[in-house]
């Protein structure tokens, strides 16, 4: 049992690996009742039977969060499964970084359609049922790479420059009806997030830094926990976590 974790209901996009994959796990060991999101349903699939093996509650939804329809079915899905929606945790994200001379437009726009609107559509699918409940919690995925600005990163780091700027703009809007939200800005995590760089060399050299010093998926969770947790007149507007070595 965990405070003020226990019996919230958490959709989670990303779900399939990494990060949101660890999130799904911890909260719903936790007491969370989650409804998990992402393109690769037997991976999903897999970790709800593993929840529910363990006492938890969870449901699978096949989402692509660059259809808007997919994701309100994930959110309509976890309301009609568990009565109520608590947090939503917009992590699907994907960083093929390039140099922008390669010209590599459809990397730019599956950065552009996956990482901003795909988090728009999770907010839009979640807002009006805050707004009827007057509360929720909206936990949007931006990065170290949404503080600075990196060669090869442009357009990576400006997909999580425009996660922060939602997030604030949002928070200004939705705190008078009691809606949470927190940013979350991660360094370098084990992840499967470097496995899409096309660019050979680039991806080898990116994939042995982050290799050398990457923290577990599980900081994140702890990250998700922590905000989670709080009393709910405490909003954790941001969080910014990176391997201690990290520059
Ligand atoms: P992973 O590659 O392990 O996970 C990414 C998740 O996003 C997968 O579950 C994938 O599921 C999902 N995804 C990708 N495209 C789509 C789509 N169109 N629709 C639905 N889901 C999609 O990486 P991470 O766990 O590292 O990534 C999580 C977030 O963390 C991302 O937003 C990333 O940018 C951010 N981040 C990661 C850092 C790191 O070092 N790992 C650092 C800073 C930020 P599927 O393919 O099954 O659809």
């Amino acid at each position: 049992m965990t405070d003020n974790i226990t019996g919230k209901v958490i959709v989670i996009t990303g779900a399939s690996s990494g990060m949101g994959e660890a999130t799904a796990r911890d909260l719903a060991a936790k007491g969370a009742k989650v409804a998990l999101g992402a393109r690769r349903v037997e991976r999903l699939e897999a970790i709800v039977s593993d929840i529910k093996d363990a006492g938890g509650e969870a449901v699978a939804v096949a989402t692509d969060v660059t259809k808007c329809e997919d994701v309100q079915k994930l959110v309509d899905t976890a309301k009609e499964a568990f009565g109520r929606v608590d947090v939503i945790f917009n992590n699907a994200g994907l960083m093929p970084l390039s140099p922008m001379e390669s010209l590599k437009i459809d990397e730019w726009d599956q950065m552009v359609d996956v990482n901003v609107k795909g988090t728009l559509y999770g907010i839009a699918a979640a807002l009006p049922v805050f707004k009827e409940q007057k509360s929720g919690h909206v936990i949007n995925v931006s990065s170290v790479y949404g503080h600075k600005a990196v060669a090869t990163g442009a357009v990576y780091c400006g997909t999580k420059f425009a996660v922060r700027a939602i997030s604030e703009g949002l928070r200004q809007e939705v705190k008078d009806y009691n809606v949470r939200v927190t940013v979350i800005s991660p360094g370098a995590v084990d992840t499967e997030l470097t496995s899409h760089i096309s660019e050979p060399e680039l991806g080898d050299q990116v994939r042995g830094f982050v290799k050398d010093i990457a923290v577990p998926a599980s900081t994140m969770a702890d990250m998700v926990a922590f905000a989670v947790s709080q009393p709910e007149n405490v909003d954790v507007n941001e969080i910014l976590f990176r391997p201690t070595v990290q520059p």
